[in-house]
């Protein structure tokens, strides 16, 4: 019997295979449309643990769709589509209570009223599922910590199909492992997230022209340093690219505060003679979260990412130089520090805790480009990323055991294999950035 034609049996109404727009809604992502077997959007914790047991004896891979804004389209098997696990519920504690299914932007909207907030990542339709299990890099990252650092527990159902609430109490090493472990563990059902203040806030963007490109991030790492753990920032490098776009350093910024007091912590940066705007006003934080493109733009990008234990003046000048590249070159500088290092390494799976930043390095060329020329912009990208640690597998878009195990240190990544083969020995749970179960 095929996979599709059991779960229409054991999951009546739930599961969908061509030709259903469930399906088709099921195995698109961002990154693109994926080969399931089957796609079944279930509606109770029950209804998961019933298809993942089957497809599990069935020696099918398993993979999950939250937000849908996975960057790894799925080879075959089953999708298990969250799409009516959406529900928030904000307790009086601050505890939040959320879907596996629910997207960044409805959460913000839903704590606004209570000024609080989750640090989560920087778009509006994320889902919760990806990015949380990912270790989830966004606007709170300096002030609260990863995404990982707010969760207080999961519901997650196993490749067995049990149940398993997982917490610091109850299932220490898998709750630890599904905190920057990915998808490998099960099918997270439910995340309560402690929320924190996120009230009162300023933030905006100031822009640079690209006479001295050094300049302004080496302004942007002082005022980093100097700043409190209130303010977050990222320092886009926009290459020229397309007329409507802007290109130059671009900050986008946010505090707890006032205009003015914002204004002082940037003083270093607005001072230099390369600014050409400057707009900042009293935010949201759901204001702050942006729309998420419409899909993977039709190019090719040849870099990758990395944590930056150091942002010497040696490494600006490197990444600076990206920028000067005759391919366009796109640089993001995303500040990290603060409560995001106040965390120890060993307390989640995403062990680099010690950086002030994560660097994405990315030449933008045809996706026919020659070898030769993807090979030569591959050097330079690396050039710039020999100055990082490790690797943030949300920004990674491609599957392969050296790209997981550059996510981890080596003693993080034995340790994942270690509960990974606990709880998925068949390791059904493999359509993303794949840890193997130990021998
Ligand atoms: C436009 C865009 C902006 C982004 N911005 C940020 C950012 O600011 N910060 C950041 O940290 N990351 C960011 N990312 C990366 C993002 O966190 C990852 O791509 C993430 O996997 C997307 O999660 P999703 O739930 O939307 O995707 P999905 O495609 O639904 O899921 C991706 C993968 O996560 C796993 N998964 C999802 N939900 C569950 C679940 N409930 N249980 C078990 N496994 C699950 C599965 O392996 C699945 O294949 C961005 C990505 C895009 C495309």
């Amino acid at each position: 019997m095929s996979l599709l034609t059991d779960l229409r049996e054991s999951v009546p109404s739930r599961a969908f295979g061509p030709g259903d727009s469930e399906f088709d809604a099921g195995r698109t992502v961002f990154a693109g449309v994926g080969e399931p077997d089957a796609v079944v959007r279930p509606h109770t914790v029950g209804e998961v643990a019933e298809a993942v047991a089957r497809a599990a004896a069935a020696g099918q891979a398993i993979a999950v769709r939250s937000g849908g804004h996975g960057l790894l389209p799925v080879e075959d098997g089953l999708v298990i589509d969250l799409a009516e696990f959406t529900s928030i519920d904000v307790g009086d504690d601050g505890l939040v209570t959320v879907g596996g299914g629910a997207h960044w932007g409805d959460i913000a909207t839903a704590l606004a009223p209570r000024g609080l907030g989750i640090s989560s990542g920087d778009t509006r339709d994320v889902g919760v599922g990806g990015l949380t299990l990912g270790g989830g890099i966004g606007w709170l990252v300096r002030a609260h910590g990863l995404a990982v650092d707010a969760l207080r527990e999961v519901e997650l159902v196993t490749a067995a199909g049990e149940v398993l609430t997982v917490n610091a109490e109850s299932h220490p090493d898998l709750f630890w492992a599904v905190r920057g472990g990915g998808g490998n563990f099960g099918v997270v059902t439910r995340f309560t997230f402690q929320a924190a203040p996120a009230d009162g806030l300023v933030g905006g963007h100031v822009m640079f022209d690209t006479t001295d490109v050094a300049a302004v991030i080496r302004a942007w790492r002082d005022v980093m340093r100097a700043g409190p753990d209130a303010l977050n920032s990222s320092l886009m490098l926009m290459p020229p690219f397309a007329p409507e776009i802007p290109s130059g350093p671009q900050l986008a910024v946010a505090t707890r505060g006032t205009e003015d007091e914002l204004r002082r912590l940037l003083a270093p940066l607005l001072s230099l003679p390369s600014v050409t705007s400057v707009s900042l006003s009293p935010v949201t934080l759901g204001d702050l979260l942006e729309d998420a493109p419409p899909g993977k733009p039709p190019f090719q990008f040849v870099g990758g990412n990395g944590f930056v234990p150091e942002l010497t003046d040696e490494a600006i000048g490197v990444i600076a130089a990206q920028f000067a590249r005759e391919v366009p070159t796109m640089v993001l500088l995303r500040a990290l520090g603060g409560a995001f290092s106040r965390i120890s390494p060993d307390a989640t799976a995403i062990a680099y805790r010690e950086a002030e930043a994560l660097l994405i390095v990315n030449a933008i060329v045809a996706p026919d480009a020659a070898p030769e020329q993807v090979a030569a912009l591959k050097a330079g990208s690396d050039a710039a990323l020999a100055f990082t640690h490790g690797a943030y597998g949300g920004f990674s878009p491609e599957r392969g055991d050296d790209v997981t195990r550059s996510m981890y240190p080596p003693a993080t990544f034995e340790r994942l294999r270690r509960v990974k083969a606990q709880v998925d020995p068949g390791n059904v749970f493999r359509q993303n950035h794949n840890i193997p179960p130990a021998d």
